[in-house]
């Protein structure tokens, strides 16, 4: 099983502006290919393999004696990222990729040949280095990729992926099916009639965001040090935003996996929603695409079933006790009398039970029996990602701890 630890880091001023040149150097390598790609693509509308960009690092390397500074296999680990990003915009799982910016969160990869010396130490190949660490767990397996990070407000992470050479337990349905249906009234409603309230962790620091960000406006002068202290004020509400939410969504989904043996969710196809404005903020908040990758993997790394429903299917539409479809209902309608069997329904607790219904009947029919109009088979939107995505969250630094000791 592969499992991401994510332990911080304390570099000492050297190493931290050796870091801020090979971020740089990483992040010239990326949109430089980035550009030439899609310069390829709109001339001759074939793509170029990250493979063949790879060989224009010695080039640019003889051009730019810079690019030396940066550890080499960094440098070529960023040009096979953008191969990745651009598999996955061809596939229709992503974004077409983008620039990166020197504001904002930045990284490197290290492939292989990191070592972890100690509790206490870390050692990455090349000009960096043994840099203190707090390694707050046992890590046990096969070291993969690192990756090296530093978010916005100043503080670096090493994110290591780790084998374990287990094989993830066999999965097994035997037990208690639980359905879930997200949504915007409350984050998340069970089968069972529980209900989660959202996180709500913007609204709660927004009045300190909102102050720092005034002070952020009012200095005017780009390069001043008060601008660019206010700057990292504002990045580490962010972040401490950040942190809340994710703390909320650990907790929440650690406990579903707990309590089920088997969990089933809709497809929501969350890109699709944020597109639309209004709703915007409020499903980013929400974080409902990362509550599903973690209830996937909290259940996968105990051999429960995470199940996902299509997209399409009616389940806010449906009776839950005759099967028979309702009338259109407006979105303010929470609860409605049934016309077909008299009982009162509360709308998101009837859509979780058709959830779980329809994940009874996937499982043990190994299709949809209910069809209704419009029904189609979704495109698997995120699949890959999703998986990827599975590994990356797990463990956290020990200075998050104080908003929950029970990560993971
Ligand atoms: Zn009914």
């Amino acid at each position: 099983m592969l499992k991401a630890v994510k332990v911080r880091i304390y570099p000492t001023q050297a190493q931290q502006a050796h870091l801020a040149k090979a971020f740089g150097c990483v992040r010239w390598v990326w949109n430089q290919s980035l550009a030439t790609m899609t310069a390829t693509y709109q001339q001759t509308g074939k793509g170029v393999t990250a493979m063949t960009m790879k060989k224009s690092i010695p080039l640019w390397k003889a051009e730019f004696e810079w690019l030396s500074e940066c550890y080499s296999q960094c440098l070529q680990q960023s040009v096979l990222n953008l191969g990745v990003a651009f598999g996955n915009f061809f596939d229709g799982r992503a974004m077409y990729p983008t620039f990166k910016k020197r504001q904002g969160k930045q990284s490197i990869q290290y492939p292989q040949n990191v070592k972890i010396l100690s509790d206490y130490e870390i050692k990455f190949p090349g000009k960096l280095g043994t840099v203190n660490a707090k390694v707050h767990r046992d890590i046990k397996g096969t070291l993969k990729t690192v990756t090296l990070s530093k978010n916005p407000d100043g503080r670096y992470f090493a994110s290591m992926l780790v084998d374990d050479g287990i094989e993830c337990p066999e999965s097994s349905s035997d037990g208690k099916i639980l359905g879930i249906d997200l949504g915007l009234t409350d984050f998340a409603v069970t089968s069972e009639g529980s209900k989660y309230q959202h996180p709500r962790a913007t609204k709660k620091h927004e009045n300190n965001l909102a102050r720092k960000q005034k002070k952020l406006s009012l200095k005017k002068n780009k390069t001043s040090n008060n601008r660019r202290k206010a700057r990292l004020a504002v990045a580490k509400v962010h972040c401490k935003i950040k942190r809340v939410r994710e703390d909320f969504l650990h907790k929440l989904s650690r406990k579903i996996v707990d309590q089920n043996q088997v969990i089933v969710v809709e497809n929501l196809a969350v890109r699709n929603m944020v597109k639309n404005h209004c709703l915007a903020q409020a499903i980013s908040d929400a974080g409902w695409g990362m509550f599903c990758t973690m209830l996937k993997y909290k259940a996968e790394r105990v051999g429960k079933v995470y199940l996902e429903i299509g997209r399409f299917f009616a389940s806010t539409h449906l009776c839950s006790d005759t099967l028979k479809p309702l009338p259109k209902m407006d979105l303010s309608v929470r609860e409605f009398d049934c016309p077909h069997c008299n009982h009162r329904h509360d709308r998101d607790i009837n859509a979780a039970i058709n959830i779980k219904n329809e994940g009874l009947r996937v499982l043990t029919l190994g299709t949809s029996v209910i069809a209704p109009e419009g029904y189609v088979r979704p495109k698997q939107y995120g699949r890959k990602s999703t998986t990827i995505a599975a590994v990356v969250v797990e463990g956290r630094s020990p200075h998050s701890n104080r908003f929950g000791e029970s990560v993971g």
